[in-house]
């Protein structure tokens, strides 16, 4: 064991300077340098971070489209995040974390939660609306070397991989960077999954530890998450060695022969104040899986390298989101998503910044939530799905008007079409740049994106951007593979090598990383799977997933450019097109719309009228071609938890066809409300 007992912090930053490439302010310059001098322009980057070992190759693209960067480079990731921080910023918040769903009332049902607080070491502040910890680069360091320690003591080793299912609760962030800093794999499993996503996961990682907690709370409702790991297990062919719970006080559980008290081992590292030391990795050491659904059903491991992963989060942080050492950034996402990954975990701490880490709903307590924590935490920077956004646009405005959010610089969101009334709504009541940005798991940082950094390309709302340096990414024609003019629509695709960052290959599976995503006529594209088109000024506008795009007699539609069309009703919330099966015309589009106001259509008069309109929309802004066959209008739409709308599921409820797996879903009695709404018809 390399622990060691110190009183003092190490720093081994001192010996090298970290510096910020020169930049002309013009994000063009940029762009063409990073695609005709990558080797140059990666080899700058790669100083915003510590190297151990220098480099010895910037990039080896011999075996494309397999790609290494930073060959021969030695570092750490979680040194990058915390050890590094130490000199300058030891006494700034790293993470502050807030939790709106332990509340006053849940202390008093379960008064073991403030005794596990206790337990677990650090500042606890009890407001009326959410509980309050913050933990500052030195708290944040002896808390990551006590995790770091206790995976040691069990037998957690370089190479091995650990799958963490946790909530929103900041031992989930120590035990990834513990993993980091010992170079243990980590696989986040989103807590929304159940035993069955759980045990396909351990089987593909075979992982060699489970971290987990008693339980979550999600609405005021508890999840057991200690039960579905132990179903998990049962359920896997690969069982793990230790279970490692972090025991909130929430829901009492049966310990079972591989269970771990976390709190008992960390009072011994703590009580040894033992340091444990980083392990250098060469730059291209996995260091760490996030599964994401394929088209097959069985999830892909998408694997992160270290080095790559470390410079692109770095240059991300300056060049894409503006955000500066000694800020504060709230991505509101979960750990189990990329984003939680990369931009609430590791990006903020590789830029020396403060990062909030939210366990709670945007609408509780009360809708106005978000507003307060941005306003109690001078928020700097905002990142979430617009899913949320339009959750809170349902409810009453003034939620928005009663907080000071006057520290917002820009609010960027992902992960689904920003419809332009959500856009609008944030706009009108922020009055900061509301930018729309495209990225995916695989890529683990924007792909397209707008950038308030520089001046040459302003914003254009409507548009997720234009292509991020190193990604040399084009709309081509699906068929031939050339680049598609301005204004026709084709395959969004990216040459090989990805830029550094970016997924290096499917979890022990080589050849599902090239039937997946480098399957095209030219081999060396990579298909993000996403029709797009660019507009005259360069501007990139997606056009939905190729496996949504339906075909009314022979002329393709993307279901999104409809619910585009839809959604800018006045009386619309969200909706969801999809193609169901016609005879004459191969598919026709129908559409289901929630309303901001169910009641609307409890007249069959008022029914009539919210049809003819909705139609009316579509056909005035895309031709009748595209006109819905019909339109429904459910109470709610099925959605994951990440909150994209399940069209697929409702595509089958529309063709009276089973739905598959719904285990996932965040509101099942969406599937209901979606089938009420066809009958209603
Ligand atoms: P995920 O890997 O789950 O984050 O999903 C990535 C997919 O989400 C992309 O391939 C797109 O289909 C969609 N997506 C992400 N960002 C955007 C965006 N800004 N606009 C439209 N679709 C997006």
């Amino acid at each position: 064991m390399s622990a060691q007992t110190a009183t003092a912090v190490t720093n081994q930053t001192s010996t090298q300077t970290f510096q910020k490439p020169t930049t002309t302010q013009n994000f063009a310059d940029i762009y063409q340098s990073s695609i005709e001098n990558k080797e140059q322009f990666w080899a700058e980057q790669a100083k915003r971070i510590y190297w151990h070992k220098e480099p010895e190759q910037i990039l080896d693209d011999s075996n494309l489209p397999f790609a290494q960067w930073f060959v021969g480079g030695e570092t750490n990731l979680c040194y990058n995040c915390v050890d590094r921080h130490l000199e300058e910023r030891a006494e700034q918040d790293a993470f502050i974390w807030l939790s709106s769903e332990i509340n006053q009332e849940l202390i008093e049902t379960y008064p073991a939660v403030i005794d596990a607080f206790k337990d677990l070491g650090n500042n606890v502040e009890f407001y009326t609306d959410y509980t309050k910890r913050r933990l500052t680069y030195n708290d944040l360091y002896k808390e990551v070397n006590y995790f770091a320690d206790v995976l040691k003591r069990h037998g957690i080793e370089k190479g091995d991989r650990v799958i963490i299912y946790m909530p929103m609760i900041l031992e989930a962030a120590y035990a990834m960077l513990a993993c980091a800093r010992i170079g243990a794999v980590h696989s986040v499993v989103f807590g929304g999954f159940a035993a069955h996503n759980l045990a396909i996961r351990m089987d593909d990682a075979e992982a060699k530890m489970v971290i987990t907690v008693d339980a979550g709370l999600r609405g005021g409702k508890v999840i057991n998450y200690k039960s579905l790991v132990n179903q998990g297990i049962e359920q896997a062919a690969v069982k793990p060695e230790h279970v490692l719970v972090v025991n909130r006080g929430i829901l009492p559980f049966e310990v079972k022969e591989l269970d771990v008290d976390y709190a008992t081992e960390r009072r011994i590292s703590c009580e040894a104040n033992v340091i444990v030391e980083p392990v250098w990795l060469e730059s291209n050491t996995p260091s760490y899986l996030l599964y994401t659904s394929g088209t097959t059903g069985t999830p892909k491991g998408v694997q992160r390298d270290t080095g790559g992963h470390a410079v692109a989060l770095t240059t991300s942080m300056d060049y894409i989101y503006d955000g500066k050492a000694g800020e504060t950034f709230w991505a509101i996402s979960d750990i189990g998503w990329a984003v939680g990954h990369s931009y609430t975990i590791y990006a903020p701490l590789l830029a020396g910044m403060t990062s909030i880490i939210y366990e709670g709903l945007p609408h509780q307590p009360n809708p106005g939530i978000w507003w307060r924590i941005v306003e109690a935490n001078k928020v700097n920077i905002l990142f979430t799905a617009p899913t949320g956004v339009r959750m809170l646009k349902k409810q009453d405005e003034t939620w928005m008007t009663r907080y000071d959010v006057s520290s917002v610089k820009s609010f960027f969101l992902a992960g689904e079409p920003l419809d332009e009334s959500t856009a609008s709504w944030l706009t009108k009541h922020l009055g900061v740049p509301i930018l729309d940005h495209y990225w995916q798991t695989e890529s683990g940082w924007p792909i397209l994106s707008n950038t308030p950094r520089f001046n040459d390309k302003p914003h254009k709302q409507g548009s997720p951007g234009y292509p991020m340096y190193g990604y040399d990414a084009q709309v081509i024609n699906e068929e031939t593979g050339e680049p598609c003019k301005a204004g026709e629509k084709g395959l969004l695709a990216i040459r090989a090598p990805l830029p550094p960052g970016c997924l290096t290959t499917v979890w022990r599976n080589d050849k599902r990383f090239i039937d997946s995503y480098f399957s095209l006529a030219d081999s060396n594209q990579y298909s993000t799977s996403d029709y797009a088109v660019v507009d005259e000024d360069g501007y990139f506008h997606i056009l939905g997933r190729t496996d949504d795009v339906i075909n009314v007699a022979g002329h393709r539609l993307g279901t999104q450019e409809i619910e585009e069309a839809i959604s800018r009703h006045a009386e619309v919330a969200e909706c969801a097109v999809v193609g169901i099966q016609d005879e004459l015309k191969g598919e026709l589009p129908i559409a289901f719309c929630v309303l901001k106001d169910y009641e609307l259509v409890a007249t069959t008069e008022n029914r009539f009228r919210l049809e003819q309109q909705v139609i009316g929309a579509v056909v005035k802004s895309l031709g009748g071609i595209a006109r819905p066959a019909a339109i429904y209008f459910p109470q709610a739409l099925p959605k994951t938890r990440s909150g994209k709308i399940l069209r697929r599921a409702i595509r089958a409820l529309a063709e009276n066809k089973p739905t598959g797996d719904m285990s996932t879903l965040d509101n099942p009695t969406a599937i209901d409300a979606v089938k009420q709404s066809m009958k209603d018809y």
